[in-house]
């Protein structure tokens, strides 16, 4: 079996879809993960921010743009007006939770994981549906119904051994040999819908590879493969043509947006190679990611966005690191804010962490146990790995920077936002 996974810009248009037609054509014993189409989780996002502010009308609204936006793909995939049943009834789901099941705070997240699954459901339902009407004889999956996950929303890992049995079950049931099932979704073990964290549909594709032996994962992206920085940000980017396992996850956790930090652990753990391929042009080889590809020797420079510093000092002057530590980090877990980067004095503790929703909530309670705690929400971080003197001097000295720490591979600053 091998995994592809497309994502929301290699399928956010009919030319994207029939472009995925020709890069699966041939292919059998294949399970095609897909995510929403175009920037749809976006438009989802905004459905529930409606619907939790209690703005239905805006909600409907934005659903009503959803529907036309998909619409308008399946319409130009069948070259006239055309229905899918299974479309307008997720659609009418969408909307029947939106105006009768009234938002509970405390189940915010629960809710926020209902609303955005819908993007994967709709963009696979179309998928399968049109590929099935070309001749491409497939099995449609619903994710939820195979992949077991933490009672976790926004974030949940896949349990692998609950999940595994359902999955191949699954698989060996059915006598197509092209599936097609939704990245980023799952459910937890009370049935309700859970999400893996944004952009976690390469995770999936993992698990699934991981689940059932694949010989290799692929995904297809609109790059030509993995880059030592965001062209968008930095000159001179260049595409590297092997990567290791450690190199890679390094690079995802310090923010490249290429691939989702935890994708890397389950191949990793049954050594299935991972490509990066452009979508644009079946033949290029992209990147391949392996374990015994050797470091790559350019520097790597990944910028990570959206970043606060939270800097706790202890009121009577204990030593904040020995003996607050434990703490401080089950303060942070228990609302779920992620560490990037710790630096820490006699008296002070200062930590990069991921934007959250329940930053001031973990403010209040590191409070009632005694720190002062401050947030800078103005900040991001920026990694260089495998870093040399030109690099450092191009793209590290900034009278921006907050905090920098050096290891003899790695610098990692941290700067307010320009
Ligand atoms: N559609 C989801 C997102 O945009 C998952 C993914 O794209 O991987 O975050
Ligand atoms: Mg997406």
């Amino acid at each position: 079996m091998k995994v592809y996974k497309f994502g929301g810009a290699s399928v956010k248009d009919a030319a994207g879809v029939r472009n995925l037609h020709k890069i699966i054509e041939g292919e059998s014993e294949l399970f095609v993960i897909v995510s929403a189409m175009g920037k749809t989780t976006n438009a989802l996002e905004r459905v529930f921010e409606a619907y939790r502010d209690g703005n239905i009308e805006a909600a409907k609204g934005e659903i009503e743009s959803i529907t036309a936006y998909h619409q308008a793909i399946i319409d130009d995939l069948y070259g006239e007006q055309h229905t899918i049943p299974q479309v307008e009834s997720l659609i009418a789901e969408l909307h029947r939770f939106i105006e009768s099941v009234p938002f509970d705070a405390s189940r915010a997240e629960e809710r926020y994981d209902r609303t955005v699954a819908f993007g994967e459901l709709i963009s696979t339902t179309i998928i399968s549906e049109w590929l099935a009407s070309v001749g491409v004889a497939n099995h449609w999956i619903d994710m939820r119904r195979c992949f077991v996950t933490q009672f976790r929303h926004k974030d949940a890992n896949v349990l692998m051994d609950e999940s595994a049995p359902l999955l191949r079950r699954e698989v060996a049931g059915s006598m197509a040999r092209v599936f097609i099932g939704q990245g980023f979704i799952g459910s937890a073990a009370d049935g309700s819908t859970t999400t893996l964290g944004r952009e976690g549909s390469d995770y999936s594709a993992a698990v699934v590879a991981h689940i059932l032996d694949a010989e290799s994962m692929t995904v297809w992206k609109d790059v030509a493969g993995i880059l030592n920085a965001d062209p968008k940000i930095f000159e001179d980017a260049k595409k590297i043509d092997f990567l290791n396992y450690v190199d890679t996850i390094e690079l995802a956790y310090s923010g490249a947006q290429i691939i989702h930090p935890k994708t890397i652990k389950p191949l990793q753990n049954k050594q299935i190679p991972l490509y990066v391929r452009p979508f644009s042009d079946k033949s290029a080889a992209g990147t391949r990611i392996d374990a015994e590809a050797a470091n790559v020797t350019t520097p790597i420079i990944i910028l990570k966005r959206n970043q606060s510093l939270l800097t706790l000092r202890s009121r009577d002057l204990s030593f904040v690191l020995e003996e607050r530590f434990p703490i401080v980090f089950s303060i942070l877990e228990r609302f779920r804010i992620k560490t990037n980067l710790i630096h820490n004095t006699a008296v002070a503790l200062s930590l990069c962490t991921e934007e959250s929703w329940h930053l001031t909530e973990a403010v209040q309670a590191l409070q009632g146990e005694g720190f002062d705690a401050t947030i800078n929400a103005n900040v991001e971080l920026l990694t260089i790995h495998h870093h040399n003197p030109e690099c450092l001097a191009k793209y590290a000295e900034s009278e921006r920077n907050l905090i920098s720490q050096t290891t003899p591979e790695t610098v990692r600053i941290v700067r307010s936002k320009e």
